[in-house]
């Protein structure tokens, strides 16, 4: 499925909830809108979720010591799966899907343009309002609103539009690590703090005021 197919999805599932897609919900409150049951489980083997069916009831079950912001996104990856596979959708990149739509659910389109002009690309406030992650959080700000960023380490995601041509994986590790002030124009960086390491670089400087 592409990237517009699955924002429609996450849509789709905020107005069976009878919710405004502007405003993020739990994704544990919203599954269990949907009618998926939602348990948090003490013990669990392996996998810190997962999901099944129980007397015709679906479930989802996230391991219950987990951070919120990532028990939030797992359960949302799990609702993911049930809802593409409400539409029949079964392909190789069934668990990019997956993550894509977990992220859209946790923060959808409208709720993430009002937030980044609450906010502008603040990544700490919108991971606050929306209960995930730093990262879950720029991460989406890139591909709503097709801003060019990367979140380098420990592996390096890009996000923008498709014309946008990021240097290669180790020149943005490079980057990275540069100083704020050595960073070329136009390149932004602000420290993500889901990981000590992480870094997230904003090539702010689009708009040709240079
Ligand atoms: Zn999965």
């Amino acid at each position: 499925v592409d990237a517009a197919s699955l924002e429609a999805i996450a849509l789709a599932t905020y107005r069976r909830a009878k919710r405004d897609p502007g405003r993020p919900m739990s994704t544990f409150a919203l599954a269990r809108a949907v009618d998926v049951e939602v348990l948090r489980l003490r013990d669990m083997a392996g996998a810190p979720a997962g999901r099944g069916t129980s007397n015709g009831k679906r479930f989802i079950a996230v391991k219950q010591r987990l951070p919120e912001a990532y028990a939030r996104f797992f359960a949302a990856h799990e609702l993911a799966h049930f809802l593409l596979d409400e539409e029949g959708y079964d392909a190789e990149d069934l668990e990019t899907c997956c993550d894509y739509l977990g992220a859209a659910l946790m923060a959808p389109r409208p709720a993430v343009i009002g937030l980044k002009s609450a906010f502008g690309l603040d990544p700490r406030a919108i991971a606050k309002e929306v209960g995930g992650t730093e990262t879950m959080a720029a991460l989406r700000v890139g591909e709503v609103l097709r801003i060019p960023l990367a979140v380098v380490a420990p592996i390096v995601r890009v996000r923008g539009p498709e014309e946008w041509v990021w240097p290669s994986v180790p020149e943005l590790r490079r980057l990275a690590r540069l100083a704020p002030r050595k960073l070329p124009r136009g390149l932004a960086k602000t420290k993500l703090t889901d990981d000590p390491r992480r870094v997230l670089l904003v090539a702010d400087d689009l708009t040709g005021t240079d």
